[in-house]
């Protein structure tokens, strides 16, 4: 296995490895924090992305997590003292500390909703590989993949309605489960297995966790096969057909009502969550970043 080190812009929290001369692995590597998402990593990630898409070797790029977590989603730790001034934006909002509500959507819609949209339109076929719990913004990291090889012991959930807030912010939902199961999913907050998620279309294979990125570079080297043209032309060929039905349209709404229900949560509870849904611990840690009076909060239903 070849290994490169990744360092373009000095962002961290990534590794860029080829696992045969056209064919990258992108792995997110903090398990210690089972990869959890803050700007350094977002920034990391599309740095790679940007890599792999402009190396003309590469024809397929798989997206791992490090550990035994895929992901825990977004970091709600905080950026360790990073702001978005430290990285080269892909958007044009920019003033992530902006007064009033400007500040939280710029951000929400450049490192969240149109991050994911810009890694789901990548020209060249991607997969990712997906063990453990893969929570909340970690389904947005999967869900802009093409592809989704599952170990067995991988599950999914988005548990933001526990804590007043209507879903991550790539809404993907309905698109890739069905609407039925998309409620039920969404308003239970409960976790879905990868078979059940094999089942209802969201996960391609499911195999043993021992076998994962075996079978994701199977996969890859399957599709590496084939000419690089024809798999970017069918690859947009299925994004359009997608966006017949108006998926980037109802995506908007959707993001929209995010952001609503973050602004209800900070009117009735000074922040931008519910702190009744939240896990104590997690509550503790977003109290002391936020430099808040001890919360209220009772014992979740569900803990992630
Ligand atoms: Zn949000």
């Amino acid at each position: 296995m070849q290994s490169t080190p990744f360092d373009p812009h000095a962002y961290g929290g990534v590794r860029y490895e080829h696992l045969a001369p056209d064919i990258v692995n992108i792995a997110m590597s903090r398990p210690a924090v089972r990869n959890a998402q803050d700007m350094e990593m977002t920034y990391a990630l599309n740095a790679a992305f940007d890599r792999a898409a402009q190396d003309d070797a590469v024809k397929v790029i798989i997206l791992s997590g490090d550990g035994d977590h895929f992901s825990a989603g977004h970091d709600m730790g905080g950026d360790r003292s990073r702001t978005w001034r430290d990285f080269r934006t892909v958007g044009t909002w920019a003033a992530f500390d902006g007064p009033g509500v400007e500040g939280l959507y710029g951000r929400e819609k450049e490192i969240y909703l149109e991050m994911c949209e810009r890694w789901r339109n990548l020209s060249k076929p991607t997969i990712a590989a997906v063990q453990g719990s893969c929570v909340a913004g970690g389904l947005m990291l999967a869900w802009c993949c093409d592809m989704i090889v599952a170990a067995d012991n991988a599950r999914f959930r988005d548990p933001t309605l526990e804590f007043g807030v209507a879903g991550v912010e790539f809404f993907m939902h309905p698109w890739e489960l069905g609407t039925r199961k998309a409620k039920e999913w969404l308003m239970t907050a409960d976790w879905l297995a990868a078979e059940e998620a094999r089942q209802c279309g969201m996960v391609n294979q499911v195999v043993p966790v021992a076998d994962l990125m075996a079978s994701a570079l199977a996969l890859a080297k399957k599709i590496a096969d084939k000419g690089s043209f024809v798999l970017k032309a069918v690859k947009e060929s299925v994004n359009h057909a997608q966006d017949v039905g108006a998926r980037r349209n109802a995506m908007m709404h959707a993001f929209g009502l995010h952001q609503l229900s973050h602004h209800h949560n900070k009117q009735q509870w000074g922040m931008l969550v519910d702190p009744n849904g939240i896990h104590p611990a997690l509550r503790e840690k977003i109290r002391v970043r936020f430099n808040l009076p001890a919360l209220p909060g009772r014992e979740p239903a569900t803990t992630a």
